[in-house]
This record gives structure tokens, C-alpha cells and sequence, in this order.
């Protein structure tokens, strides 16, 4: 009992002498921001010619004016257009001194905010690198604090990637209403989030936006109606020449001073019960704020100055403070701090019916085109590095290569933002977001040829290529050649399927070796076919095919060659109306893993049976459709963000056409779904292709399905619902970011219980009971459900309209009328098998071999010399992936204090790329304790792993962005009310030791000399 008595005494006074007596005074940080969304409404370029290229010019200006005034950028992407385009000497002189004494300060520091709920960690490190590259190489600094105040939801990855960039603290605010309700009662809007795991000691302090958010109040009865935003509202397309614009601010005079002074001290002290410091963090601004500060500072100042000269008796004092100036404050409390775990706060609710859970599906194609971008990338930079490091002195142009991989960096970092990817943008703005991603890469198609056509060894020939490619068709000769490209630092056997023109071709690889293949006519269109073949391909390696349209398919060739020529079996049109009896004629496809049974009676598929374990299991998969309320005065509504189905989803056809091609490669089955019975064309279809596996080392485990979606009707939202005889109770698993797997319990609300059981699904998600589990993983991001018992539903596509006046003027009624074709693959096993499995199976569907059909060579295929051969490859252990190798564009010394001392000497270091310095990360797939073998920590030797490539002569650890030596990072400390574990010892330091240690979900970053 006394010990217990101690103890709650202890307790009481740490935290007491923390939580500063209720009468002390309040100190206020006033931060001055802009929101400035690198998209959502209007492009890019109309913000910056309207507002986005005033804001830097005039917070240049009005902070060079007193030194009391303070300011925080975010979207770098405005930033270093501003910087690199409009500002004059004269301002970056001035930013340069403001940055340097801390007057403004730069947070996240990515190109974008980005969004939390539907992007890849991938896309988030690399917006992040880009940004944070930016800002070193300019002013040498490192962004500490984040600032994530509006992605609609928070993930629990985005902590655990901040806190390996070096940040001290993360600020969220859009988390669902009732908890943040509940966390402002309890004052834990603050807490040490622990986001991972299995990383324990990657824990970062998070301030949770109070229910004011990032937005200053504005309805103030005495002002016009914009509150503390003097400046107004920003007017689109043109600022208003005489500076004019609408919704400005009563100005703050002797008549209206006190006015704002008790509105804005009552605001303050409201605020204040909610933390439990006297401290207060109050943002001021909103969206597209201070493109004229200097209305904004000339009433704040007087407002502020009377405050605080009336402070004794309100209670309050007032400063412009920066974001750290603020978590300095908090910091310095030394109070003891909650750790939460893992947790996300996904999916997000503004109010019962407004469950924003519509957007991880919204904008299908957008999402999958940025994700393709995000691979070709990928494979882009690691054949690049490759290139730049065994030829230096080889013919591409080493900066024209690297501009062409800057644009798709820009591009693909762009559209992560938290109204890009999200789908949740006008039209125009998902053109343009469309059009950089396209533009960009095109660029990177024609580096990729120019690099594939070079010789494996450039010493030995010298042979002219033509640099052109096409992509398609059939050559003249009536061949046709091929390159193919592993990404990964994996050896993979990979089906490769190339579109084709004539129904009878041998494949051949470059040792002149005939290639297993298979064609068959295209589910697409009747005037192509589809020849699969089997391509072996080593970490890292691409490999040349050729593709002979000669001689008679079907057959074996003189040399051994074959290439099996599949034909169609097709079974009648089913309507479901006819479904009162299913399951008499019952369709077996075979292969190694499994046996598929499809229904005749219902065209249908019927069940799977894992094989090594010969269970199994029932599975239906089918199309069904939520419908959506167009008229507000009806009812919620759906939108881009919003989904609020008006009851339980419906089947979305009547009737259903198959086709099974039996192949020696793969089988394909095609369905078909009618929404009308007598309908000539299908608004659904599914392919599936099941590999056989003959004759090579194919796993059988995976299952390809890709579906064909739209147009859809208007106000309806359409799943793919996969049901099953799994007893999962309704529990969901579904990944945050591609990086770890959270699980979904089904929660019931009084209201709108089918949309807030909806949940992001980035890379993956899976089902499972005691024995089995059913795994998807995706090229894409969607929203995914399991709303009843065996049921796992992704939604694929929506298209909506409502005349909510807010919807219509900002067109985000998301009337999308295009086609989805979206890939799934499916696995199913015990669940020992399937989590082994999955995480290499998501990697692999993000980095699909590279395809890309080649001109011709000038010379004569054969005449390449022998032992060239294809390059060595890079292969990492099977628990390791290689997230990234790429030449950084941003220069700058590994060295800070030599980096620093070159800016103070006004070098121009934007020129001087050092090409041998390669950013490369490594991550570990699995948590701690997921897998018996997989989980254990492995250990690498860099000089061995990277052999391939060629001689390693130095290795430095750096952080995450690559901006911080690792070994000179010392993030801030919390104390918190668990004991903190032990920190791992196992850096690399300087180049004594090449040997790397990597722990579950530890994600490594270093730079490689070679
Ligand atoms: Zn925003």
C-alpha cells in the first residue's frame, strides 16, 4: 500500500509541476501560415499567378520589416517556384538572412502535404527526399517539425517515416469528430506516437489539432465576416489590381481593437483547457492566406501589442512564433506523455454521415496511373545509377538523363499531395496532374530505350543503335525484339505478356536459348493476340528477346523452341434469375497450388482448393453497387471525399458470359457481367489468369485478375465483393502505406455503419480465419470492407453527381465516366504460407518487370559478342527489398559544417551533381515475430551485395531524406509512460565496415561511393 501511496504521489507532482497552475498566464504562439494546395481546385499554375508567387514576395517583404514577426512555409513545390522563377535577387537575399535567424521556418518541407490514407510509402519518401534536398542544398537547413493539418485522416506510417527523417514533432488534425471530442475533455491531444511495431525506439511527439484545425475562427459578429484574415479571400483568375479584395476585415482601430483583443483571448483561453501546458499553439491563417501581409501584419501587430499590454488582466500574452519555437516550449515542460501504439486514425468521419471514406477509391485511373509512374521510376533510376556507375564515360548524357528523371521525381511527388491522388480535385486539376505524369513519363520511356540499347559491355562493342523505339507492332523482318527489365534485387521468374499481331511466333532469349511461350487471341480486341512467355530474369537484369513470327505455332521448332497456341472454350450467357440451382456442373482448372472450380450454372466461381494442404474454400466473386442520394434535400450525398450509400449494395448485373482458355503458360477465364440480360456490351469483366507453370520455375500460388470497370451509371459505386466460406467475423486486414498491416476490426454506428467500416487499401489487404487466408494485393489504391462474416469487398470506381451548391461551384461532384482496369492478385494458403508470401508479392505487383518492345539493331542480333552476357546481377536476402537507388539531383557535402561554410561563401552548388554518390535504402519486410525465419534480423555486406555494379568505396548512413548524417542526429527525447527501449546499436560508421545489420521494418537510407 505505501509504495503505492509513493507512487501516486510522484505521479502527481511530476505532473503538476508541469501543468502550470490554471491562473498563470497563457502563453500564445501565433503562427502565421498559408495553406497553398499544390492542386485541388485550380492548377498549379493559376494559384501561383493568383496568389501562391504573393505570398513569398510579401511574407518576404513584411518579415524584413520587424523582427518580431515570424512565418512557416510548407508546400515546397510553390516554394522553389517562387524561388526559382519570381523572386529577385533582393528577396532571396532577405529569405536567406530569415531563414538563417530562424524568422521563418520551413515544416514537413516535402513538395506536397502529402495524403495519408491511399499513397505508398514509396511516393511519400520520395516527395519528401525532393523537397528536403531542395532546402539543403539552398540554405542548409533540415526541416524538424511537421505540419500534416489536413490529409483527410492520419496513418500510423507517416510518424515512423518523419521520425526517420529527424523530426522532433508531428502535428495532425483531421481525425474522426467524436475522438478528437473526447481527446480535447481529456487533454490527450498529445501524446509520443509509437508508430510501428516493431521500431520502438521511432517515436515521435504528436500534437493533434484542437476542433478549431488549422484555421483561424471567422465568423466574428462585429467584422464583416473574415475574422482575423484581414487580407480576405484570394480571387481567382487575376489578383484584383488595385488590391481590393473581397471579404477583407474590418481593420483592427482604436474603435475595434478590444473587439478583436476579447475575441481572440476568449478563443485562446478555450483552447488552453484542452493541453496541458500553458502554452498554446494558434495558427493563423487558412487556405490561400498572405498574398498580402502586409494587411495581415499591420492589424495583427496593434491587436497583438494590446494584448499583451493588457495581459495581467486577460491572462494571455501573445507572440509570432515558428512551429519549434512552440514544441520548444511543450518540450521544455518535461511532463510525462502518453505513448500511443500503432494505431491510425483511418478511417475519418466529420459527422455520422460524413464518413470521408469515398476518396480511397475516387479517381480510379489517376491512382493508377500514379502508382505506374511511381514503378517506372523506380526502374528508371535503379538502370540509371546501374549505367552511370559501370559506364561514366558512357554516350547518354548524364544531365539530360538525370532532367528527364527529375521531371517524373516532380511529377510523381506532385500528385501525392492530400487532394491528388485522393481523387478528390476538379477535373482540371486531375488533367494537369494527368498531363505532368504522362509528359514525364514519356521522357523516361526514351531514357530507358537509350540505356536498354546500349551493349551489356561498351569496351568490347561499339555497335550504333537508333535511339528510337516504338512500342508496338511487328517489324518489317517479322521480328520483333524485346527487352525486359527486373527493378528488383530479386531473381524473378516472371510470365511476360507482349501484345502481338500474328497468331504464330517463337520466342528466343539472348543466348539464342527458345523460350517456353503461349498465344492466344487478346480478351481486348480481335485483331491481337497475346503471347505469354517466360522470362529468368536476376536482381537488377534486363535481358533481350526475340520474337519470330515464323514457322508454324503450336509445334515444337528444330531447336526445341514451342510455343503453345491456346484456344477458347466458351459457356452461354447465365442470368441470375435462373440461379435456383448452383453447383451441379462444377468447371476444374488445375494447376500445382490449387483447384479452381467454376459453376456452369452460374458462369461463376465456385471454390478453391489450396492443394498442399487440400482445403477448402468457397469463393464467389462478383460485382455489386452502393447507390448514391444526388439530391442534398434527400438525403447525405456522396462526393469525392464523402461516401453515404443509400442502404446495402446491390447486384450490378443479370447476366454472365465465361470463357476458359486452357494454356500450358497460363489459363486464362474470362467473365463477363451484363447489367441487363439482353445487353450486347459488358460493364464488367474479370480475367483471371491461373499460371501452370510447365516447364519452369513460375510460383503457382498467384492468381492475376485484372477487371474491367465502367463507365458506370451515375451515383453508383461499384465492388468487386469476394465472398467466402472464411470465418473472419467480419475482420479486415488492410496495409497503411505499403508499409505495415493494420487490422480492421467491423465496428456498428447508429448511423451510416456501412461507410465507416470502409478502409484504405494501398498495397494490400487480406481476410482470414483460424486455417486459412485470403490475401489481395494491388496496382492501385482503393477503399475495402468486409461487411459480413467471409466477405472481402474492394470498391473499384465510382461516379457521382449531387447538387450541393459547395459540390457544383468547386466541380467535386466526381462525374467520372471512364473505364478502370485495375489488377488484383489473389493468393489463398494456411496463413504461415500467405504472410510469408504477401509482403514479397505486393513488391513484386509495385515492380513488375519493364517491357519494351525495340527497334531492330542495325546490326545483326547474333553478332554481339559472346560472354558479354547479361549484366551481374544484385540479389538482397528474400526478407530485404531495395527501396530505393537512384543519383540524387541536390548537391550538397555529406559534411554539414563544409556545407554550410560553401553556401556562406555564395557558391552556386546546383550545378555540380555528384555522380557517384548513389541514395539507397533498404527495408525489412516483416515485423518482429510475424515469421519464424523471415522476422530475424539480416546482415548484409554492401561490398558483396553491390559487386555487381561495382567497387564500393565507401558506405555513410544518412536519414531518411538523405540530409542528416545519422551519426550527427540527436532527436529530441520525451519522457513518456513507457520505459523506452533500448536503442539498437547497429550503424555502419565512415567506411571501416561495409557490414550492414537490418532489423524488422527498420528502413536503412545510405549513401554508396563508388
Ligand atoms: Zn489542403
Amino acid at each position: 500500500m505505501k509504495v503505492l501511496v509513493v507512487f501516486v504521489y510522484l505521479f502527481g507532482f511530476c505532473c503538476s509541476s508541469g501543468q502550470a497552475a490554471k491562473n498563470a498566464t497563457i502563453q500564445t504562439f501565433v503562427i502565421p501560415h498559408s495553406h497553398m494546395d499544390v492542386g485541388w481546385v485550380y492548377t498549379v499554375q493559376e494559384s501561383m499567378h493568383a496568389y501562391a508567387a504573393n505570398v513569398y514576395n510579401s511574407v518576404t517583404e513584411e518579415l524584413s520589416k520587424d523582427k518580431g514577426r515570424r512565418f512557416i512555409s510548407v508546400e515546397q513545390e510553390f516554394f522553389r517556384l517562387w524561388w526559382d522563377h519570381v523572386a529577385s535577387d533582393w528577396h532571396k537575399k532577405q529569405l536567406r538572412q530569415l531563414v538563417k535567424e530562424g524568422r521563418l521556418e520551413f515544416v514537413i518541407g516535402g513538395q506536397v502535404m502529402h495524403d495519408e490514407a491511399v499513397t505508398d510509402l514509396n511516393d511519400d519518401i520520395l516527395q519528401m527526399t525532393e523537397g528536403h534536398g531542395f532546402l539543403y542544398q539552398t540554405f542548409g537547413v533540415r526541416p524538424r517539425f511537421s505540419w500534416h493539418v489536413d490529409p483527410f485522416g492520419a496513418s500510423a506510417t507517416t510518424p515512423v517515416l518523419f521520425a526517420l527523417a529527424g523530426f522532433d514533432a508531428h502535428v495532425v488534425s483531421r481525425i474522426d469528430y467524436d475522438l478528437k471530442d473526447a481527446m480535447q475533455k481529456n487533454k490527450n491531444l498529445q501524446f509520443v506516437w509509437s508508430g510501428s511495431p516493431s521500431l520502438k525506439q521511432q517515436q515521435i511527439f504528436t500534437h493533434v489539432m484542437d476542433q478549431f484545425s488549422y484555421c483561424t475562427p471567422s465568423q466574428l459578429p462585429f467584422s464583416n465576416s473574415s475574422g482575423f484574415y484581414w487580407n480576405g479571400v484570394a480571387l481567382f483568375p487575376d489578383p484584383p489590381k488595385d488590391g481590393v479584395y473581397p471579404n477583407m476585415s474590418l481593420p483592427v482601430t482604436k474603435e475595434t481593437v478590444h473587439a478583436y483583443a476579447q475575441t481572440m483571448v476568449d478563443n485562446i483561453k478555450q483552447r488552453a483547457a484542452w493541453f496541458r501546458t500553458n502554452h498554446v499553439l494558434w495558427p493563423w491563417g487558412c487556405d490561400k492566406q498572405f498574398y498580402n501581409s502586409s494587411v495581415q501584419f499591420r492589424n495583427m501587430d496593434p491587436l497583438m501589442n494590446y494584448i499583451n499590454q493588457n495581459s495581467a488582466e486577460l491572462g494571455v500574452t501573445v507572440q509570432y512564433a515558428t512551429l519549434s519555437q512552440y514544441f520548444q516550449a511543450v518540450h521544455q515542460s518535461d511532463l510525462l506523455w502518453d505513448v500511443r501504439g500503432n494505431q491510425d486514425f483511418l478511417p475519418y468521419s466529420t459527422e455520422s454521415y460524413q464518413a470521408w471514406t469515398g476518396f480511397y477509391a475516387s479517381r480510379n485511373v489517376l491512382k493508377g496511373v500514379a502508382r505506374r509512374a511511381s514503378s517506372q521510376l523506380h526502374a528508371a533510376e535503379t538502370l540509371f545509377a546501374r549505367y552511370r556507375i559501370s559506364f561514366p564515360d558512357g554516350p547518354v548524357a548524364k544531365d539530360w538523363a538525370l532532367d528527364k528523371l527529375k521531371a517524373l521525381r516532380w511529377a510523381v511527388s506532385e500528385v501525392q499531395h492530400h487532394d491528388g491522388i485522393t481523387g478528390t480535385e476538379s477535373p482540371k486539376v486531375a488533367e494537369m496532374y494527368m498531363d505532368h505524369l504522362t509528359q514525364a513519363m514519356m521522357g523516361v520511356d526514351e531514357l530507358l530505350a537509350a540505356l536498354f540499347l546500349l551493349p551489356h559491355n561498351l569496351d568490347i562493342h561499339s555497335a550504333t543503335y537508333r535511339s528510337h523505339h516504338h512500342t508496338a507492332g511487328v517489324d518489317e523482318d517479322l521480328e520483333q525484339h524485346v527487352i525486359v527489365y527486373n527493378p528488383l534485387a530479386w531473381n524473378v521468374t516472371s510470365i511476360i505478356n507482349v501484345t502481338v499481331a500474328i497468331a504464330m511466333a517463337t520466342v528466343y532469349d539472348d543466348d539464342g536459348q527458345p523460350v517456353p511461350s503461349q498465344i492466344q487471341r487478346s480478351a481486348q480486341s480481335n485483331l491481337t493476340f497475346d503471347l505469354f512467355m517466360v522470362a529468368e530474369l536476376g536482381g537488377l537484369q534486363h535481358r533481350k528477346y526475340v520474337i519470330k513470327f515464323t514457322g508454324k505455332a503450336g509445334s515444337a521448332t528444330a531447336d526445341g523452341g514451342w510455343t503453345y497456341e491456346a484456344e477458347g472454350v466458351r459457356f452461354d450467357r447465365r442470368r441470375t434469375r435462373d440461379r435456383t440451382r448452383t453447383g451441379r456442373r462444377l468447371l476444374p482448372v488445375l494447376n500445382e497450388c490449387y483447384k479452381i472450380m467454376l459453376d456452369q450454372d452460374t458462369n461463376l466461381l465456385h471454390s478453391i482448393t489450396y492443394l498442399p494442404d487440400k482445403r477448402r474454400v468457397r469463393i464467389t466473386q462478383d460485382f455489386w453497387q452502393y447507390h448514391a442520394n444526388g439530391d442534398v434535400k434527400a438525403g447525405p450525398i456522396s462526393d469525392n471525399y464523402m461516401f453515404s450509400p443509400n442502404g446495402s449494395a446491390v447486384k450490378a448485373y443479370e447476366a454472365v458470359e465465361m470463357e476458359i482458355i486452357p494454356g500450358k503458360i497460363i489459363t486464362e477465364i474470362r467473365q463477363y457481367f451484363y447489367r441487363s440480360e439482353g445487353d450486347k456490351d459488358y460493364a464488367y469483366s474479370i480475367i483471371t489468369r491461373v499460371p501452370e507453370c510447365y516447364g519452369s520455375r513460375v510460383g503457382c500460388h498467384r492468381l492475376e485478375q485484372t477487371y474491367s470497370v465502367g463507365p458506370l451509371d451515375v451515383n453508383t459505386e461499384v465492388v468487386l465483393r469476394t465472398r467466402t466460406s472464411l470465418t473472419n467475423n467480419r475482420t479486415l486486414y488492410s496495409d497503411d502505406n505499403g508499409y505495415q498491416m493494420m487490422k480492421r476490426p467491423f465496428r456498428t454506428f447508429r448511423n451510416n455503419t456501412v461507410a465507416r467500416n470502409y478502409f484504405p487499401m494501398v498495397r494490400a489487404a487480406f481476410i482470414q480465419d483460424d486455417l486459412s487466408r485470403l490475401v489481395v494485393v494491388s496496382d492501385r489504391a482503393h477503399g475495402v470492407s468486409s461487411q459480413s462474416n467471409g466477405q472481402l469487398e474492394v470498391m473499384l470506381h465510382r461516379r457521382l453527381w449531387n447538387n450541393l451548391p459547395w459540390n457544383l461551384g468547386y466541380n467535386l461532384t466526381l462525374n467520372d465516366s471512364s473505364v478502370a482496369t485495375p489488377t488484383l492478385w489473389m493468393m489463398l494458403g494456411s496463413v504461415e504460407t500467405a504472410s510469408r508470401l504477401h509482403h514479397r508479392e505486393a513488391v513484386e505487383m509495385q515492380h513488375r518487370p519493364v517491357v519494351m518492345a525495340i527497334d531492330q539493331p542495325q546490326k545483326p542480333w547474333n553478332l554481339e559478342p559472346r560472354g558479354a552476357g547479361p549484366v551481374p546481377s544484385v540479389v538482397l536476402p528474400p526478407n530485404l527489398h531495395l527501396l530505393s537507388l537512384s543519383i540524387p539531383g541536390w548537391n550538397y557535402s555529406s559534411d554539414h559544417e563544409r556545407h554550410l561554410r560553401r553556401l556562406d561563401a555564395g557558391e552556386d552548388l546546383r550545378s555540380e551533381v555528384n555522380y557517384n554518390r548513389v541514395l539507397l535504402r533498404i527495408l525489412h519486410l516483416f515485423e518482429d515475430g510475424e515469421d519464424p525465419e523471415l522476422s530475424k534480423p539480416v546482415t548484409i555486406d554492401m561490398k558483396e551485395v553491390l559487386r555487381g555494379f561495382g567497387e564500393v568505396t565507401s558506405v555513410e548512413e544518412r536519414s531518411l531524406t538523405g540530409t542528416w548524417a545519422l551519426d550527427r542526429l540527436q532527436r529530441w527525447t520525451w519522457n513518456t509512460t513507457q520505459t523506452r527501449t533500448e536503442r539498437r546499436r547497429c550503424r555502419t560508421r565512415g567506411t571501416q565496415t561495409f557490414s550492414v545489420t537490418v532489423w524488422p521494418k527498420q528502413i536503412r537510407t545510405f549513401f554508396v561511393h563508388f
